[in-house]
């Protein structure tokens, strides 16, 4: 019996990390390397569990989608006790097509942003309230187009 050969190898060695962060954003493919920079290079999490969907972690306040909410928090739930986590970061961003998709297009750049961060002033709420063990910290990332085009984050109090 022969064995089967790989389609790819990756070079990026594995290692079994021990994670006490999880982040929670929008998978936005125009921002994932950037929030995966500042976990890393900006939070010092070398390593860390990641929740990336739509709209990041809006899914936690969605009481017009229940479903969403349920296994989003059940996936927190898991990861929080499972991994033993001791930080949740959540992340939310400008221009987010999930917040205009939600509001049907109706908000201007500025309102929708000011929506997003509302959102994320409510996190550690929302989270702690089930999982009062874990510490949230919730950014919002934008665009700076000078000297930029650069993404930026700034914590949400
Ligand atoms: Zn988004």
């Amino acid at each position: 019996m022969t064995e089967r050969k790989p389609d790819f190898v990756a070079t990026i060695p594995w290692h079994d990390a021990k994670v006490s962060t999880l982040a929670i954003w929008c998978s936005d493919c125009r921002f994932q390397q950037q929030f995966d920079q500042f976990l890393r290079a900006g939070l010092g999490a070398e390593a860390f569990d990641k929740i990336a969907v739509p709209g990041g972690p809006q899914f936690l306040l969605d009481d017009d989608r229940p479903k969403l909410g349920w296994a989003g928090r059940r996936w927190l739930r898991f990861l929080v006790e499972h991994h033993e986590i001791k930080t949740v970061v959540c992340i939310g961003h400008e221009d987010c097509g999930w917040y205009k998709d939600l509001t049907g297009g109706a908000l201007g750049r500025e309102a929708l942003n000011d929506a997003v961060k509302a959102d994320l002033a409510r996190m550690p709420e929302a989270i702690r309230a089930d999982l009062p063990q874990v510490e949230v910290r919730p950014f919002f990332a934008s665009i700076a187009r000078v000297p930029g085009p650069v993404v930026i984050f700034e914590a949400i109090a």
